[in-house]
Parts: structure tokens; C-alpha cells; sequence
């Protein structure tokens, strides 16, 4: 397995001076640590160009939160994969439930949106995840497995190679009620096995799955311990260096 990938998710937080701050307090602070584990930044759109400028003498990874489906078009106020492409972004978070639940992103829309990124080269990364009231009706693997099974349709095999699935309970985004580990290692391996199945053992067997839903420094080394758990998409956390430092650094 590869080096576990730690994002920073900023979703729609911080001007250019302060995301430019942000990110080069945690480059200073990866300078010295960090060494096994990715990091990539997600900052706003419109802060894009600022942080890639902050992180380009480092091994930071730029991260889009976002894109259209299409390359281009007539679609006001949408940022295409071309232009994330050109911008110098690897990766784009896709699927992610602020986008689901609040701008009723539908499955279908995130297949597309994951097609348009593969196409030019962005590495998605897919979130899925339950509600609280599906995991209470017991529909948790159902609602997943539907997720994974819509976004991921038609893919070739080789497309395994170029994305990233992000595990993200909508009930411990952003609420500070992070999953426990025996409920993120059953959620992980029914992931694994789903993708085993679409891609083959091999293939299935080497894509990383992220856990999402309230990462802070005290509960990352566990959960990045946990079996199954190949790094960590954070949001609050992330938006402090002093806070995104120690999770990064936690399996120092
Ligand atoms: C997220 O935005 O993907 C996230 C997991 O947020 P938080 O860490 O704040 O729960």
C-alpha cells in the first residue's frame, strides 16, 4: 500500500492572505516532519492560485473541492476540470455530503463529475457516506455501496489507479462526534470488498480509503491505525496549522 494521503478540506473558509498563511504555516511545519505520510490542501476556488504559489518548493499536493462535469461550456459560475487541470490541482474531492445534502448533488451528477476529472487527469476523491437516520434504519452498507456503484459505473479497470474513496459518516461531519474505529473498520472492509468485486482482488486491493467526520489530533492516530484506513479528509482541523500539523504528523 502506498503512503497514507491526509487532505485538508478548508471548504468556503479564508481569503487569499489567509490561506496563503495557512498554507505555508503547514509547509514551514511539514518541513521538519511528515515524512510518510501525502498531504494535499483543498483551499476555495478562488484561493487556488495563492496556495499552489505557498506550497510549490514542497510535497504538498494541491486539491480542488469541486468541479463541473464538462470541460467547458456555458455553465456560469461552475469550474471546469480542465481549468483545475491548468491550474495545477492533482486532485478534486467529489461527491463530498455538504454538496449532496445541501446542493442536493445527485449520484448521477458525481459519476459525471468523476468521468470529467479522469478525463484530464484530476485524481478524484470520492466521498460517500450514511445519513444518521439511514444508519439508524440499518441502511448504512446499502446507501455506500449505491454511492460507489452509481460513481464508479463504466470505469475501466485501470481508473482504480487514479482515485481515492473518502469514508465520511454525514453524522460526524463537522459535529465533533468523530465514527468509533469498530465502526469505520466494518464500513472500510464492506468498501474493499465492493471494490474487489468491480475491479478484481488486485486492483481492488490497493486503492486508498480516506475516513472523514471530525479528525482532530486527538483521535487521528487511532483512527489512521485502524485496519482498513489509508488516511484522513479533514475539515476543521484543517484549517489551523497548530491542529492539521499533529494529525499529519500523528504516526511520527
Ligand atoms: C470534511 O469536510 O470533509 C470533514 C470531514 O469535516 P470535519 O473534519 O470538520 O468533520
Amino acid at each position: 500500500m502506498t503512503a497514507p494521503l491526509v487532505v485538508g478540506n478548508w471548504k468556503m473558509y479564508g481569503t487569499q492572505s489567509e490561506c496563503r498563511d495557512l498554507a505555508l504555516g503547514i509547509a514551514r511545519g511539514l518541513g521538519r516532519n511528515g515524512r510518510h505520510t501525502e498531504v494535499a490542501l483543498a483551499p476555495p476556488s478562488t484561493a487556488l492560485e495563492t496556495v499552489k504559489a505557498a506550497i510549490a518548493e514542497t510535497q504538498i499536493h494541491l486539491a480542488a473541492q469541486n468541479c463541473h462535469w464538462e470541460d467547458q461550456g456555458a455553465f456560469t459560475g461552475e469550474v471546469s476540470p480542465v481549468m483545475l487541470k491548468d491550474l495545477g490541482c492533482e486532485f478534486v474531492i467529489l461527491g463530498h455530503s455538504e454538496r449532496r445534502h445541501i446542493l442536493n448533488e445527485s449520484d448521477d451528477v458525481v459519476a459525471k463529475k468523476v468521468q470529467g476529472a479522469l478525463r484530464n487527469g484530476l485524481r478524484p476523491i470520492l466521498c460517500v457516506g450514511e445519513t444518521l437516520a439511514e444508519r439508524q434504519k440499518g441502511r448504512a452498507t446499502a446507501v455506500i455501496t449505491r454511492q460507489l456503484r452509481i460513481a464508479l459505473k463504466g470505469l475501466g479497470k485501470n481508473a482504480i489507479d487514479k482515485l481515492e474513496i473518502a469514508y465520511e459518516p454525514v453524522w460526524a461531519i463537522g459535529t465533533g462526534h468523530n465514527a468509533t474505529v469498530e465502526q469505520i473498520a466494518r464500513v472500510h472492509e464492506r468498501i474493499r470488498q465492493f471494490l474487489k468485486v468491480l475491479f478484481g482482488n488486485r486492483k481492488g486491493n490497493v486503492i486508498r480509503i480516506l475516513y472523514g467526520g471530525s479528525v482532530k489530533p486527538e483521535n487521528a492516530a487511532p483512527i489512521l491505525r485502524t485496519p482498513g484506513v489509508n488516511g484522513l479528509l479533514v475539515g476543521g482541523a484543517s484549517l489551523k496549522a497548530e491542529s492539521f500539523l499533529p494529525v499529519v504528523n500523528c504516526l511520527d
